[in-house]
Parts: C-alpha cells; structure tokens; sequence
C-alpha cells in the first residue's frame, strides 16, 4: 500500500493527523454546518472541472477562489466553540 502523506488537523490545538487530501479531521467535520460542507464539496469539484478542462486562467482562478471562500467559512464554523455557540454568544 502507498503511503499516504499526512498533516495535523489545522483546526486550533487538534491532535488529528489526516490524510494530506483532507481538509480538517472527522470530529471538526461535524461543527461544519451542512450547507457549508456542501459548498465546500461543490466549489472544489467545480475548480477540478475547471482546471482539468484546461478552462482560461481566469476562468480556474475564478473557481479556486470560490473554493478558498467556501473552504474559510468551514474553517471558521469548525474552530467555533460549540459551547458558546449554544449559549447564543
Ligand atoms: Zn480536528
């Protein structure tokens, strides 16, 4: 089996190691609202199609940055406390 390269779960002080292809560990994951994950999904395999259809560099830089936009707010949903979220802070 090949291995697989693998970083820390980028969200503030997780112990997770992942897989290099994934953006954040299972557990950050389920922080991420629905809606937003399946931004994320959508716009990465919208930049994919882009790119890999040899589309103009505006064109893939367009939906890369769709992308990063959709990646960010996942970031910031998952490093959210889940506990103040609850309290309504
Ligand atoms: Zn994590």
């Amino acid at each position: 089996m090949a291995r697989v390269d693998r970083h820390r779960c980028p969200i503030g002080g997780c112990p997770h190691m992942i897989d290099a292809d994934k953006l954040m560990c299972r557990l950050h994951w389920r922080r991420v609202r629905t809606i937003t994950a399946h931004a994320v999904n959508k716009t990465w395999r919208a930049f994919l199609r882009v790119e890999r259809a040899g589309r103009s560099d505006d064109v893939v830089a367009l939906a890369r940055a769709q992308y990063e936009r959709a990646r960010d707010a996942a970031l910031i949903e998952a490093a959210r406390d889940p506990g103040k979220e609850l309290a309504g802070v």
